[in-house]
């Protein structure tokens, strides 16, 4: 059984218990961030249909996405069974891309962050996006561990920030976590949730905020884990991960998860940490892989090598 068909049995009766409003769609959108989650997200959102501007630092960077583009496009062939290469060329054709925030943003209804997990540039880059955005744009950030709390009074408008949280391989791991802070007005909540389901995702709303939302809640503890066994030799990569996965039935084991991932957001995560194990285990992921550039699996390498 395939990941897709895993979580969908899974987990698919959530989607018929979660209700949303109808009639309020937002058909402009703009990312910021055109990384591993960044490009995700503007593809899939243009995949169904939106017109998607692509935000980065600069036009260097932005040129990679085309070869972003082609990596996604036999990953939706092969995992969605309407996808045709008309329909993925189309995607491509609805996204623009853009190193002017202010023209980024100018036609923006909703703009969703996916820079990296580093609070200050996140509050640095709402700061901007709040002073250039139009009055009724909604802002969302990625983030997989800040809270809405923590960056909302930056945007210049707390009542329409909030937090859709995707998950990696956006396509089919097609889970949008929505979580507000006290301050945003719950309106909005409802309006992404909308969005989201548009785009192809399962709206998940959280009832307060939490850090990790209830995705990374369970999951950095065990990558965490992951990570110490690494640290410490306790066994090879590929034991660990093959332990993982026949004694729990999961499909993927913790290393194959990083890979999909991707090296970056785990170094900021741990380079941060106060514990000297995960310290280690980041300047382990910068030496031996980042600088290597063996990023994980959108780069055909990682801790393990990939067609
Ligand atoms: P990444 O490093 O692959 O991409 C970050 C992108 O942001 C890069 O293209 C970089 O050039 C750009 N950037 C840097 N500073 C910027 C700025 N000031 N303005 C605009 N763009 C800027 O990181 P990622 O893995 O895509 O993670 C991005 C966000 O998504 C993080 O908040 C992360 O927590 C979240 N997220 C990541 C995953 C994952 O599996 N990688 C999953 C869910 C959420």
């Amino acid at each position: 059984m395939d990941r897709w068909h895993w979580w969908n049995r899974h987990y698919g009766f959530l989607a018929s218990t979660y209700t949303t409003i109808k009639g309020v769609t937002m058909e402009n959108l703009t990312v910021l961030g055109t990384g591993v989650l960044g490009s995700q997200i503007a593809f899939q959102a243009a995949y169904q249909g939106k017109n998607v501007v692509a935000y980065d630092l600069n036009d260097e960077i932005l040129a990679k996405l085309t070869a972003r583009w082609e990596y996604l496009k036999p990953l939706y062939l092969r995992d969605l069974p309407e996808a045709t290469p008309e329909k993925l060329d189309a995607a491509v054709r609805r996204i623009r891309t853009s190193s002017d925030l202010a023209d980024a943003l100018k036609d923006a209804e909703i703009v969703i962050e996916a820079v990296p997990e580093v609070l200050q540039i996140k509050r640095d880059t709402w700061a901007r996006a709040g002073a250039l955005a139009p009055a009724h744009t909604v802002f969302a950030t990625n983030s997989s561990t800040l809270l809405p709390s923590d960056i909302a009074d930056a945007t210049g408008r707390p009542e329409k920030f909030l937090a859709l949280h995707f998950s990696n391989e956006v396509w089919r791991q097609n889970t949008g976590e929505i979580m507000g802070h006290a301050g945003t007005n719950p309106q909005y909540l409802d309006t992404v949730a909308v969005f989201a389901e548009e785009i192809g995702m399962m709206p998940i709303k959280l009832k307060k905020e939490q850090p990790g939302y209830i995705l990374n809640s369970l999951l950095v503890p065990f990558m965490t884990s992951a990570a110490k066994l690494y640290v410490r030799d306790v066994a090879d990569v590929a034991v660990i991960d093959a332990t993982w996965r026949r004694a729990t039935g999961a499909p993927l084991g913790p290393f194959e998860i990083y890979d999909i991932i991707g090296m970056e957001t785990p170094y900021n995560l741990n380079i941060q940490s106060e514990d000297p194990e995960l310290r280690e285990f980041a300047d382990t992921l910068k030496r031996n892989f980042i600088d290597q550039g063996r990023l994980g699996r959108a780069t055909g390498k990682g801790f393990y090598d990939y067609e």
